[in-house]
C-alpha cells in the first residue's frame, strides 16, 4: 500500500483536517493507494499557489520554459517501471499499455516544449493612419486540468503540457481511480525543476469531486478549465463553467466507427480492427466500439477477427505480460453482461468471449447488432464489440453517423479516394483511412464533434485554446480626432 501527498506551492501536503480515501487493487481488492481527500478550502490554496506564481512563469522566456519542459519529460520516461507498478496495481492496466502511456506523455511535454516558440501572434492592416495593429497571444492565467484514469498518463500530461508551455501555472486534479499514476507525473516536473506554485496537485475523495471542482472553477484567477472523461461529468463541469463564465476544454466519450468497405485489405483490416478494439481492454475513449461492414465481406472479416481476437491473452498484468489486464471495476463487467444479455437476447450472435464473472474480460465480438440493440448505441468502455452488417456505401456512412458521439472513426478500402469522400462525410473530430481508431500524437488536433466534447488539445489547436488572443495598438503618428 502506498501512502501519497498533494502538491501545493511545492510542498507535499495532506489535506486539511487529515482525511484521506483508498483506491483498491480491482482484481484483488487490495488497497493499492491511500490519498488526500482534499476539501474545498485544499483546492482554493492551490489554486492560489498557482495564481502567485503566474507573473514569474508568464515572464519566464520560452527557451527557460522549454528547457524545463524537456526534463520533465526525461524525468518522466525514467520513471517508467514506477509508472506500470502503479498503473499495475491502481487501474489493472497491462504493462504494454503503461509503456505507451509514458512513451506519449514523454512526448507530449517534448511537444509542448518546442510550442514555447511557436505562440506567435500577427500584425493586422488598420485603416487608421499611424496605428500598428497587433493580435497577440499571452498566458491566460490559472488552467485547472482534470484527467481520467483510462490513459492516465497520456491524459494528466495533457490536461497541463501545453498549458504550461504558453505561460500558464496550472492545477490537476488527480482521478480518484489512480491517484499514485497522477502523482507521479507531477513528481517528474517536480523533478526537472519547474518553480514552486507553478505546477499543483490535489486529489479528492470519489463523493467530492463536484465539490472540489467547483470551488476552483469559481475562483477569479482560475481562466481556464480542461476536462478529460465521461459525457455525464462533461455536462456538469460544462454547467459549472457556464455559471462562473468559465472557457472549457472538454473531451468527452465516444462510440468510434470502423467502417469496412467492400474493396478493403481484410488482413490489414483485421490487425486493425483488434488493436483498436481491444487495446487497454477497449476502455480507450478513441476505442473502436462499432464495426460497420459491407455485408459482401462481412464474413470473411468477422471469421478473421474472431479468431485473433479469441486468442489475445488475458489476465492480471503484474503476473506476466497480457493483452487485456483486469478492466477498472466490477461496474465494468456488470454493464458489458448487460450490454451482451441484451443483444443476444434480441437476435444478435456472440463469436467470441462472453459474460464475464471477473475483472479479468476476454474480448467480445458480437455480430449481427441492430438499432434495437442497446450495444448499437451505448460505449462500452470495455472489450465488448459489435459488427454491424451493412449494404454499400450510403448504408455504412448512415450508420457510421446514427449515434450521439462524434471523436475518432476508421475507413477501409483499397479505392482510396472513395475511402477518403466517405471519410470526409463521417461526423467525428478524427477519421484514419485503412488505419485504426486508437492513434494519438501530441502535435494534431485531438478532439470530438458532438456529444464527444468542445475543443482541440494537440499542437497549435491546444495554443489557441489556452492563450488569451488579444488586440493591442502602437499609435506611431499624431492621430485625428472628429473634436
Ligand atoms: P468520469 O467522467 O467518470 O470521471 C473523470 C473525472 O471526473 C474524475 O477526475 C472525477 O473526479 C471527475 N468527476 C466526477 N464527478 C464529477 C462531478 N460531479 N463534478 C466534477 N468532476 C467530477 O470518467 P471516467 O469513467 O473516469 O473515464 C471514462 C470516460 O472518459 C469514457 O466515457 C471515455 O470515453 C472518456 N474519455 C475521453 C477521452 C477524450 O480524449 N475524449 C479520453 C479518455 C477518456
Amino acid at each position: 500500500m502506498y501512502d501519497m501527498s498533494m502538491l501545493i506551492n511545492g510542498e507535499n501536503v495532506g489535506a486539511g483536517g487529515g482525511a484521506t480515501f483508498e483506491r483498491r487493487n480491482p482484481l484483488t481488492g487490495d488497497v493499492a493507494t491511500r490519498a488526500p481527500a482534499s476539501t474545498a478550502k485544499d483546492a482554493v490554496r492551490a489554486v492560489e499557489a498557482a495564481h502567485r506564481a503566474f507573473p514569474a512563469w508568464a515572464a519566464l522566456g520560452p527557451g527557460e520554459r522549454r528547457t524545463l519542459l524537456l526534463k520533465a519529460a526525461a524525468a518522466l520516461e525514467q520513471k517508467a517501471p514506477a509508472f506500470a507498478e502503479a498503473m499495475a496495481d491502481e487501474t489493472g492496466a497491462s504493462g504494454m499499455w503503461a509503456g505507451f502511456n509514458v512513451h506519449l506523455a514523454a512526448g507530449i511535454l517534448v511537444e509542448a516544449a518546442a510550442l514555447t516558440t511557436q505562440i506567435k501572434g500577427e500584425v493586422i492592416p488598420s485603416d487608421v493612419p499611424g496605428s500598428l495593429a497587433m493580435g497577440i497571444r499571452q498566458p491566460a492565467g490559472v488552467v485547472v486540468g482534470i484527467a481520467p484514469w483510462n490513459a492516465p498518463v497520456i491524459l494528466g500530461v495533457r490536461a497541463i503540457a501545453t498549458p504550461l508551455a504558453c505561460g500558464n501555472t496550472v492545477v490537476l486534479k488527480g482521478s480518484e481511480l489512480c491517484p499514485r499514476t497522477h502523482r507521479l507525473i507531477i513528481e517528474s516536473l517536480q523533478d526537472a525543476g519547474l518553480p514552486a506554485g507553478v505546477v499543483n496537485f490535489v486529489t479528492n475523495a470519489p463523493a467530492d469531486a463536484g465539490m472540489v471542482v467547483e470551488a476552483m472553477v469559481a475562483h477569479p484567477a482560475v481562466r481556464r478549465v480542461n476536462f478529460t472523461g465521461s459525457t455525464r461529468v462533461g455536462k456538469l463541469i460544462a454547467q459549472t463553467c457556464a455559471k462562473y463564465l468559465k472557457p472549457v476544454v472538454l473531451e468527452l466519450g465516444g462510440k468510434a466507427p470502423f467502417v469496412v468497405l467492400d474493396d478493403a485489405d481484410l488482413d490489414a483490416a483485421v490487425n486493425a480492427a483488434a488493436f483498436g478494439a481491444f487495446a487497454n481492454s477497449g476502455q480507450i475513449c478513441m476505442s473502436t466500439e462499432r464495426f460497420v461492414v459491407d455485408a459482401a465481406v462481412a464474413d470473411d472479416f468477422v471469421a478473421k477477427l474472431a479468431a485473433k481476437a479469441g486468442a489475445l491473452p488475458v489476465g492480471d498484468p503484474r503476473k506476466g505480460p497480457v493483452v487485456l489486464g483486469s478492466v477498472i471495476d466490477m461496474a465494468t463487467v456488470e454493464r458489458c453482461n448487460a450490454l451482451i444479455d441484451d443483444a443476444v437476447a434480441k437476435g444478435a450472435k456472440v463469436l467470441c468471449g462472453g459474460r464475464a464473472d471477473s475483472t479479468l474480460m476476454a474480448a467480445t465480438l458480437i455480430d449481427h447488432v441492430t438499432p434495437e440493440m442497446k450495444i448499437y448505441r451505448e460505449e462500452s468502455f470495455g472489450p465488448v464489440k459489435a459488427v454491424v452488417r451493412v449494404n454499400g456505401v450510403e448504408e455504412a456512412i448512415a450508420c457510421a453517423n446514427d449515434n450521439e458521439y462524434g471523436l475518432s472513426s476508421a475507413v477501409f478500402g483499397r479505392d482510396i479516394a472513395r475511402a477518403f469522400e466517405v471519410a470526409k462525410r463521417i461526423e467525428s473530430g478524427i477519421c484514419h483511412v485503412n488505419g485504426p481508431t486508437v492513434h494519438d500524437e501530441a502535435q494534431m488536433p485531438f478532439g470530438g464533434v458532438k456529444s464527444s466534447g468542445i475543443g482541440r488539445f494537440g499542437g497549435l489547436a491546444g495554443v489557441n485554446e489556452f492563450t488569451d488572443l488579444r488586440w493591442i495598438t502602437v499609435q506611431t503618428t499624431q492621430r485625428h480626432y472628429p473634436f
